[in-house]
């Protein structure tokens, strides 16, 4: 019998194991860490052995092959002793993409993964398909696989879970945009980072079609290197293009095989131009597998997008608070400060990622009045902004953010968290980042 091992025991691990077990083999999972009471529940129940707390090499290194989670970095001691004795280490989607026939959306980029994730999902439901939501979100890929049957899958892929692909094949692959993002990851070298994004395309066929962004450099700029079979469809908000998707004037062209829709841009339920792309690829997406024109365009109607992402929470004394926590890198923060219509009370701040602010120089001088630095070391923003704004303040929890921001901002002003930043200097997760600020603003 075969053995499987998996390495992490999170959303993605625990279903790589129980897919593992249903196809029949030996398996095991360790975890470093500490695993959920709910995830050793369900590996009890699939009858998986599994430990926590640490990893005995003798039950990992006699492994055929490993699963291994996407936070355990390629470079970790026992990633590179399984290599040195050839065992083959791969991610969760390569494992379950080998036991699923559906036909397989997958979506990457730097930003906008969820959003265009979250609606295509929308429109092929809306579409009365039988379909699967899975990748960076939700329940595991594995899991699905194991104990579902869809015809269809809409796939969110990391490059972390990008790295460890090799045979799997998308039908249709989406790549929104690739800005510097985890190079601590990439050994610091952007080239390796485009590298992981560009797997997304392997082992495309003519029939497949990848769908990308025409007007971003660094996409357009790889391409130029390298061969992909798949039709290729661009989306663009800067020229026209006879395939793909482009905004002409006040809507958006999409055009496959030689059909075209239109939406008009402000029937578009997400508004700025992140989403505008979000949306153009979400529709060529649709258009290839035949969706028809009117669920396309009454999903893009009335889609509600995402938690976290640019998210209204309520408007007190006419001043809007928008929760756009997701936000974790410059790029990010850059498309929220820029779809901005009212001067801005901005909250941003926490762990640092190595970030370079100069693109927001401008925005911030233009549009943002106060900045409330919310993080432990606020030293890098003060240096960067302190000259750009009115005032600056610190503070050190969403509770006091609020406080301040509630305090300072004027009728017709529009408070913004939307950090630039990781949230794991104060807070769980950019979700908890996320919910204690909405429930702050809700007891104003
Ligand atoms: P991801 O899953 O790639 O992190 P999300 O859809 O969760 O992307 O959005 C993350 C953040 O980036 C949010 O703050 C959102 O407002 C912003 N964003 C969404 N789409 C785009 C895009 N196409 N380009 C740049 N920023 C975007």
């Amino acid at each position: 019998m075969q053995r499987v091992v998996v390495l992490g025991g999170g959303e993605s691990g625990a279903g790589s194991a129980v897919l593992a077990k249903v196809k029949g083999f030996d398996v095991f999972l360790s975890d470093n860490g500490l695993l959920k009471e709910e995830t050793k529940a369900m590996l009890c129940k699939w009858e998986i052995e599994w430990e926590e707390g640490g990893h005995t090499l003798e039950k990992i290194l006699n492994a055929d092959e490993i699963i291994k989670s996407p936070g355990i970095p390629d470079n970790a001691p026992l990633i590179l002793s399984a290599k040195e004795k050839g065992i083959k280490v791969i991610s969760e989607i390569e494992f379950a993409g080998r036991y699923d026939n559906a036909k397989k959306i997958c979506i990457t980029g730097s930003n906008g993964k969820t959003t265009t994730t979250s609606l295509i999902y929308f429109m092929l439901k809306n579409a009365g398909l039988n379909v699967g939501l899975a990748g960076n979100i939700g329940q595991s890929y594995a899991y699905q696989v194991a104990t579902e049957k869809y015809d269809y899958y809409v796939l969110e892929l990391s490059s972390f879970q990008l790295d460890g692909m090799y045979e799997f094949k998308a039908d249709i692959a989406i790549l929104m945009n690739i800005t510097p993002d985890h190079l601590d990851r990439y050994g610091f070298k952007m080239q390796n980072y485009i590298n992981s994004k560009f797997r997304i395309t392997q082992n495309m066929k003519e029939e497949d079609c990848f769908i990308f962004c025409q007007d971003d450099p660094v996409t357009i700029g790889e391409l130029e290197k390298i061969v992909t079979r798949a039709k290729m469809l661009p989306f663009s908000q800067k020229e026209k293009v006879a395939q793909g998707a482009y905004v002409d004037d006040d809507k958006i062209c999409v055009t496959v095989n030689g059909d075209t829709d239109f939406i008009y841009l402000k029937e578009l339920a997400l508004q700025g131009k992140h989403n505008m792309y979000n949306s153009m690829a979400a529709a060529i997406a649709a258009k290839a597998i035949n969706i028809d024109k009117k669920v396309i365009r009454e999903s893009l109607m009335t889609f509600t997008g995402v938690e976290h992402r640019m998210e209204k929470v309520m408007k007190i004394k006419n001043v809007m608070y928008i929760n756009d926590s997701k936000a974790t890198n410059v790029d990010s923060a850059w498309y929220a400060l820029d779809s901005m219509t009212t001067p801005v009370v901005w909250i941003a701040g926490g762990k640092d990622k190595g970030n370079d602010y100069a693109p927001l120089f401008q925005l911030v001088k233009d549009k943002v009045r106060v900045l409330i630095c919310m993080g432990l070391h606020n030293e890098k923003l003060h240096e960067n902004f302190a000259d750009k704004v009115d005032m600056i303040f610190d503070v050190q929890s969403a509770q006091d953010a609020v406080a301040k921001a509630y305090e300072v901002a004027q009728s017709g002003e529009t408070v913004l968290l939307s950090p630039c930043c990781a949230s794991f200097d104060l807070f769980k997760s950019y979700e908890d980042r996320g919910r204690q600020f909405k429930d702050a603003v809700r007891s104003l």
